[in-house]
């Protein structure tokens, strides 16, 4: 199964969007976005699996404060 895994690759886009209120808990500053996330799995460059969602993220440090499903 070790092989299998070089063959997925998942990606994580996020799109640049509105400020959000809110402190970001690992880094402390006030850098929080409301983006929406795509996260796409690829199996042999073939896209299998898609999901897209909405994060509140700190653009400072990128760490996920929030998700929305
Ligand atoms: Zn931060």
């Amino acid at each position: 199964m070790v092989c299998f895994c070089f063959l997925v690759d998942q990606k994580r886009k996020m799109k640049a969007s509105k400020p959000a209120a809110g402190m970001c808990s690992r880094c402390g500053l006030c850098f929080c976005l409301t983006a929406p996330v795509k996260t796409s799995t690829r199996f042999c460059l073939i896209p299998i699996y898609c999901r897209s969602w909405r994060a509140i993220v700190c653009s400072f440090c990128g760490s996920v404060l929030k998700s929305y499903r």
